[in-house]
């Protein structure tokens, strides 16, 4: 259920606590958020430092996101380079917020590798569930609004549209 890696959730714990997350947003209608998280240009940091060096990244920012999220709040490493979150009874605008600032704090987070400075960003893609969504559909969202924050220039953090929008 943990990551070896980064001590973490790992995928499958990540896909038992969705299906429960889930229930309870359907069951109580209490608003339930989810982020998808990606490391901006990460093989750059494997080829240039090696993978070593990308590993102790990986745990870095792991740590960054894990330590300042709430204890109802669940983060997971999907898989490589990617981690995801749920965010229970937060709404989209305050999943933005949150997101902004782990953003920044691995922003801010002074990565070395011998004497350089190795500059670590990341992006997130963020989607609140909606009335009559079903998983895939958030997730996908989701994953599409992290796309565009990679394509609008990297170390952002996008919320999915609104399909009026
Ligand atoms: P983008 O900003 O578009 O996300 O660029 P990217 O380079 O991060 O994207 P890409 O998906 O091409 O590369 C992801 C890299 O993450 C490639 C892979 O070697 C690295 N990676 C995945 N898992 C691990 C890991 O456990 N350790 C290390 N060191 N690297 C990993
Ligand atoms: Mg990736
Ligand atoms: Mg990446």
């Amino acid at each position: 259920m943990f990551d070896a890696l980064t001590g973490i959730p790992n995928r499958l714990f990540y896909e038992k606590r969705v299906v429960e997350d889930v229930g309870r947003w359907k069951r109580f209608e209490t608003p339930l958020s989810i982020a998808i998280w990606d490391v901006d240009k990460f093989k750059n940091v494997n080829d240039s430092y090696g993978h070593k060096a990308g590993d102790k990244v990986l745990k870095a920012i792991a740590q960054i996101l894990h330590k300042r999220i709430r204890e109802t709040d669940f983060l997971a490493r999907y898989g490589g380079e990617e981690f995801v979150m749920l965010l229970p009874g937060t709404i989209e605008e305050e999943t933005l917020r949150l997101a902004n600032e782990l953003r920044m704090a691995v922003e801010k987070c002074s990565f070395h590798y011998a004497d350089a400075a190795v500059p670590i960003t990341i992006s997130c893609g963020i989607s609140g569930f909606r009335p009559g969504d079903e998983l895939a559909a958030v997730f996908e969202r989701a994953d599409q609004a992290l796309y565009r924050a990679k394509a609008a220039g990297r170390n952002r953090c996008v919320v999915a549209a609104c399909k009026s929008q």
